[in-house]
């Protein structure tokens, strides 16, 4: 059963139904084909699982859709915005689109505060003071308010992590994607990263969510996508996905991780 999912804030309503567009999308590494004609249509406020087996271009996917990657052939268009080398259109797309990554990539030498106040102040340049308290506003929604003025290296990877997610939502994405979040964590910490992205699923986040974590996918996700050497094997539902898998490849994939 997924989850029940309340009417978007106003700050994540996109612009367009269709969030995100990969048409015919390849990309090579050099002479290595990474990327096999992507075909990916996410709709507004949908929420998709990726998996797939280690080395099959999961990552490449989700980071060519905030141009961490560039592809070579086919179209990307995020939010009715294509993605091209306009610069500036590429800033665009990153500002209404965060990012979480499998080791939080935050800044060791700045507090958890200023941690999430930097890309607001600079790239938004809201007075410090509102970005304070927006960081704040996001630092109780991850429940670690306590934590502001401590430095990451502190924090437990748990906190670690959801203080990325916060740092995310202090610029009001409308899209999020998660490159395995929690699988850098200890067991323990996995359950309070998960219920934190729970919690925007069900506030109505566009979300595409790399991780192996098949409960947050029953749970959560509106479609499940397999990948394996560069392409999308399979695409369904999480009751059909699990229960009627397609490909012998997915297959083989579900009987080693569940
Ligand atoms: P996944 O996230 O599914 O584990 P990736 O997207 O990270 O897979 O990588 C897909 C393939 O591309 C892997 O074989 C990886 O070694 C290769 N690859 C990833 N990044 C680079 C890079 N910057 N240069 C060359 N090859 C890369
Ligand atoms: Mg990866």
């Amino acid at each position: 059963m997924t989850t029940q999912r309340t009417a978007p804030s106003p700050g994540v309503t996109l612009k367009t139904e269709t969030a995100v567009e990969m048409l015919g999308v390849h990309k090579w590494y050099g002479e290595f084909h990474v990327l096999r004609d992507i075909n990916l249509k996410v709709q507004r406020g949908e929420r998709i699982v990726i998996c797939g087996p280690s080395g099959s271009g999961k990552s490449t996917m989700i980071r060519c859709i905030n141009r961490l990657e560039e592809h070579q052939q086919g179209r990307i268009v995020v939010d009715g915005i294509e993605l091209t080398n306009d610069l500036k259109r590429i800033d665009e797309i990153r500002r209404d689109v965060g990012m979480v990554f499998q080791h939080f990539n935050l800044f060791p030498h700045l507090t958890i505060l200023e941690n999430c106040t930097l890309a607001p102040i600079w790239v938004k340049k809201m007075p410090k003071k509102d970005a304070e308290e927006v960081a704040m506003k996001y630092l109780k929604r991850v429940k670690i308010p306590e934590q502001a003025n401590k430095y990451p290296g502190q924090l437990s990877g748990g906190q670690q992590q959801r203080v990325a997610i916060a740092r995310s939502l202090c610029m009001n994405p409308k899209i999020m994607l998660f490159d395995e979040p929690t699988s850098a964590l200890d067991p323990e910490m996995v359950k309070e990263v998960l219920d934190t992205m729970v919690g925007l699923a069900e506030e109505g986040m566009t979300m595409l969510c790399v991780t192996h974590e098949m409960g947050f996918a029953r749970q959560v996700a509106d479609r499940v996508i397999f990948m394996d050497y560069g392409q999308i094997v399979e695409m369904n539902t999480p009751d059909e996905f699990f229960r009627n898998p397609q490909h012998e490849r997915t297959k083989l994939f579900l009987s080693q991780i569940l």
